[in-house]
């Protein structure tokens, strides 16, 4: 895989639509030990193509938590380089320039079906039994035919070609060579009809522009490389060599995901481990097996990586083997004064105190009330919590009780902004949509949150303990009630709704 005359340059390409994601970190793990293996760079893009979703503090997030791991890149937007801008927001132009040349080499076309007509398309299809795919309407149209419809107005979308027949050969370096019938390959929209490209078009493009030799990514993404080795061949560049990566699973092998572990970076910073046993964590899954010893370093895993070593059944997402390693690193690699200074850089600092100093100091007579009334802000699950203990003197009857965890954590969840107001208002939406008085519900997340009937101003607690913790406390409330099925969020989801909308 390194034999090639080209410098090897990886990269990682993070959209920036939540909070930084350990499979991310995975990836950019395997991209950055690749390339430093080699003498190559890895760089950093930000695929932000979808403006509604991609946010400034989603990107800050994504770089703080992969330097937190120790990572770097050697180009990228907060860093700049020669092949910026490293924002594909800020690449319009280029991306415009490529679909024309495309579509005057006859390679693309345009496409001005409407939503209506391509979802009866679908329709119709799924009826017959046949794979969905467009069936390519528009590219009978003539040019005077097109010209009669730009000038009326009428929207498109720019779609590629595909061979009406034939195979694409994939060839990836651990499934080797895979192919796909062109008849099963839809013809891919590579820009839309507000004029910004798809993931399909830039991320070639990009590639390309950026000098990337080896796309390292996501299992997810094979169905896409036909479509993207067809784009290198139409602009008559040479394709990167292509590594589609197993993704990262929960322990029923499903694939990870936040309704059963926590996937934010953020969660495992605040949680209390140290990013260099996350960093040996995630380079287990990538790291020679037979080793006696599991405790690695991020130059050890330089220095050992091949591409081969990665096993293509998948990587259980095992959080007792990290608690098991961070113990291990906690109790190894530091002495007292050592460990002091990393308990100083995760909580006892100004930046998290002073929050805490404000919340206690009205709820407090003496010093020595601290420890108990601030105990649960250097926790993660409030160990100890029994469902006796979160029942008791709850006015709301246990149904209700879970609906609230249920209601909040949703909410929580699609919070675009973690602040006071979103807490807050949260919360009241909760109360009302189960008709229950603020007050009452309030006990029940007192309890969920602090594991006491009453502490510190909650509002304020919550804001300051932050999203993940939150999320962690209710799934641990919501374990003792006994959790929500799928049926249950959907019918509770709805009662919000309703709620909402009678305002
Ligand atoms: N923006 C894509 C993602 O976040 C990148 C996929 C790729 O590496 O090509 O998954």
């Amino acid at each position: 895989m390194t034999d090639t005359a080209r410098p090897i340059r990886t990269r990682i390409a993070p959209s920036p639509t939540g909070d930084p994601h350990v499979g991310t970190a995975y990836i950019a793990l395997i991209n950055y030990c690749f390339a430093k293996k080699h003498g190559g760079e890895l760089l950093l893009r930000i695929e932000d193509t979808d403006q509604a979703r991609s946010t400034p503090q989603s990107e800050k997030a994504i770089l703080d938590a992969l330097k937190w791991l120790g990572l770097d890149w050697a180009e990228g937007p907060d860093v700049g380089g020669p092949h910026g801008p490293y924002r594909q927001s800020e690449r319009s132009a280029i991306y415009t320039e490529h679909c024309e040349k495309l579509m005057a080499d006859g390679h693309a076309f345009k496409c001005y079906c409407t939503a209506e007509k391509l979802s009866q398309m679908r329709k119709d299809q799924i009826a017959r039994k046949k794979p969905p795919r467009y069936d390519g309407t528009c590219l009978s149209l003539t040019d005077v035919e097109r010209s009669e419809l730009d000038l009326q107005g009428v929207p498109h979308v720019v779609r590629m070609k595909i061979p009406e027949s034939g195979t694409c050969e994939v060839q990836d370096t651990l499934r080797g060579k895979i192919e796909f019938e062109y008849a099963a390959v839809d013809m891919q929209v590579l820009m839309k009809s507000d004029g910004l490209p798809t993931y399909h078009l830039a991320n070639v493009v990009d590639d390309h522009l950026m000098g990337i030799t080896h796309v390292m990514r996501g299992e997810e993404w094979i169905s896409s490389a036909p479509k993207h080795l067809l784009l290198y061949q139409y602009f008559g560049w040479e394709p990167p060599v292509l590594t589609h990566l197993p993704l990262l699973l929960n322990a029923d092998k499903s694939k990870l995901s936040k309704r059963k572990n926590p996937t934010s970076i953020l969660y495992y910073r605040r949680a209390g481990y140290l990013s260099e046993a996350m960093v040996n964590f995630l380079g287990l899954f990538i790291k020679s097996s037979g080793e006696e010893d599991e405790k690695t370093t991020l130059q050890a895993l330089i220095d050992d990586f091949d591409v081969q070593h990665i096993s293509l059944g998948g990587s259980v997402f095992d959080t007792s083997k990290l608690d098991w390693l961070n113990g291990r690193y906690m109790r190894e690699d530091m002495d007292a004064a050592g460990f002091l200074e990393r308990v100083r850089e995760w909580a006892l600092n100004d930046a998290y105190m002073m929050p805490i100093a404000d919340m206690t100091q009205s709820r407090i007579t003496k010093m020595s009330d601290l420890g108990g009334l601030t105990a649960m802000f250097f926790m993660n699950r409030i160990e100890g919590l029994t469902l006796e203990r979160l029942r008791s003197g709850v006015k709301l009857d246990e149904l209700q009780q879970r609906q609230a965890y249920t209601l909040a954590l949703s909410q929580f969840d699609a919070l675009l902004d973690w602040d006071k107001d979103g807490v807050d208002a949260t919360l009241r939406a909760t109360a009302a949509a189960l008709d229950v008085k603020l007050k009452d519900m309030i006990r029940a997340f007192y309890l969920a949150v602090t594991g006491e009937a009453q502490g510190v101003p909650l509002f304020d607690a919550i804001t300051h303990l932050g999203r993940d913790i939150m999320r962690e406390r209710l799934r641990h409330a919501m374990e003792l009630l006994g959790p929500a099925t799928k049926k249950e969020v959907k019918a509770w989801e709805a009662l919000l709704r309703e709620s909402k909308s009678e305002g």
